[in-house]
């Protein structure tokens, strides 16, 4: 995604506080100047106020940030004092404060007893949410501030229900005329025949084909296959991506994963919560149901032969895994209450709380094995060399809020036994190697995009620090998630 539009953003938005800082000065002045003062007033609350601008707490041609405790997403050790030079929306230097002079004319910002990481790079998100039973609500304009506000600079959505917001949405912030992540907008669902109101239903290969084709013709850049598809469709929707330059990543049951794997699949989703490989008597291009798979998952021994066949299959054929612990979180007992839900309108913060009751009153359910099983399996992928990715997947029964529940899923990978730097790096720079951008995202190194998440205290040993952010640099530019947050604060469920 070309990000030229966030050059022009630096520019307008250094001129503005040019502009502000003129007015309070003139203001300062006294009454005299008042006549002189009230435009650039009128010219500052007059912005369209949806503009990046809006958000800003940090911007200039230079800006150093000093005595920084680095942690870069390689998974390497956290660094303590270093300076960290932004020119240009791309890291110009990084190294230790004794040795990194801040350039003259820089901005200096002093980061003493804070962290900077990576902006996070997360792989399934969605710009809907369960706002109905069966209904999918479009919150693209609200989601893309709270990611942004959470820390995530760039994102796959990893499935889209309204064709082409998605793609707007994408294209508008690479513009920069909207703040957000960078968006790698997948097209609608590629699915066979199901219940779903919002969702094609590809019968042939043919229609999975021209699919694929129409909707990364209006701008689409990725693909996700669903769990209706069959092995034909699915395979067709493969070669016409790959065909494209493009990705494809499955939240399967009609199909395996072995199968997928088969097919040239890139990436399953959730972990292997959504596997029917071990249904015995599963029928071809048949969902058993996800309940029936979840139950063989939960009983799976991850040290026994048929798990492991899998996953060298898996690790073989280089298909990465994207971990998904907040959703299924949502749903197990004993959990506690996710993080955000005051964003959301009342009613949708109603709806959640009696969703929570419930997963609170069900004993019997399979989330209690099921939930950390999967997070052992996910464990076992990656000790047996697998890439293993992040999201967070705003559905289910509600409670997944942007933004919060991606800071959520990097806690929860340090809850299935990942070390908080491996969690970072999960959350980072392996989602940047699997979208092919390394070169330019996902860790803290001279040469790559600033994007960059301030937060206070130290994640590498407290991983809930991630949820301290105090300020989100996108292409060098600091935004304050709290105007990011405010902004949408009790809305969130309308737009
Ligand atoms: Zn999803």
């Amino acid at each position: 995604m070309s990000g030229d539009g966030w050059a022009a953003v630096r520019g307008r938005a250094t001129r503005m506080a040019g502009l502000k800082a003129c007015a309070t000065w003139i203001t300062l002045a006294g009454g005299v100047l008042a006549s002189v003062a009230q435009p650039f007033r009128a010219a500052v609350a007059q912005q369209n106020p949806n503009a990046p601008e809006n958000f800003i707490k940090i911007t200039a041609p230079v800006i150093a940030l000093t005595h920084a405790r680095a942690i870069d997403g390689t998974g390497a050790p956290a660094r303590a004092d270093q300076t960290i030079v932004i020119r240009d929306g791309s890291i110009a230097a990084v190294g230790p404060a004794a040795s990194v002079t801040p350039p003259a004319g820089a901005t200096v910002v002093d980061l003493t007893g804070r962290s900077v990481m990576p902006g996070l790079v997360m792989m399934h998100e969605h710009l809907y949410y369960t706002t109905g039973p069966g209904v999918y609500g479009q919150l693209g304009a609200s989601f893309s501030r709270l990611y942004l506000a959470g820390g995530v600079t760039t994102m796959r959505t990893a499935g889209n229900v309204n064709g082409i917001m998605d793609i707007n949405l994408a294209r508008r912030i690479a513009a920069g005329e909207l703040p957000g992540p960078d968006i790698d907008a997948t097209a609608p669902y590629v699915n066979g025949p199901s219940t779903f109101l919002q969702m094609h239903a590809l019968k042939t290969a043919e229609q999975a084909r021209r699919h694929v084709a129409y909707w990364n013709d209006q701008g689409a850049t990725s693909v996700k296959a669903y769990m209706q598809i069959s092995r034909d469709a699915l395979k067709a929707a493969i070669e016409e991506a790959h065909r494209r330059n493009m990705k494809v990543t499955g939240h399967l049951c009609s199909v395996t994963y072995g199968e997928a794997a088969d097919l040239g699949i890139d990436d399953l989703e959730h972990g292997f919560f959504a596997a029917a490989d071990f249904v015995a008597d599963k029928q071809p291009d048949v969902c058993p149901g996800q309940a029936r798979g979840q139950q063989t998952i939960a009983a799976l021994d991850e040290n026994g032969a048929p798990f492991k066949a899998l996953v060298k299959k898996l690790v073989d054929k280089r298909v990465a895994l994207t971990s998904t612990l907040t959703v299924f979180e949502t749903f197990t007992r004993g959990r506690p209450m996710p993080p955000g839900l005051d964003v959301l309108t009342p009613q949708l913060q109603d709806a959640f709380r009696r969703a929570y009751d419930r997963a609170q009153q069900n004993p019997q359910s399979v989330y209690a094995t099921l939930f950390p099983k999967d997070m052992a399996l996910e464990r076992a992928f990656v000790k047996a060399g697998g890439l293993l990715i992040a999201g967070t997947d705003p559905t289910g029964a509600g409670g997944v809020v942007p933004g919060y529940s991606d800071q959520r899923q990097i806690e929860l990978l340090v809850d299935a036994g990942f070390s908080p730097l491996e969690a970072i790096a999960i959350g980072t720079l392996n989602a940047a190697k699997y979208l092919g951008r390394d070169a330019r995202i996902g860790s803290i190194a001279i040469g790559k995009q600033a994007d960059l998440v301030v937060v206070a205290g130290d994640p590498s040993t407290t991983i809930a620090d991630v949820r301290r952010v105090e300020t989100v640099f996108k292409r060098g530019i600091g935004f304050d998630p709290a105007k990011l947050i405010d902004s949408v604060k009790g809305q969130v469920g309308i737009w």
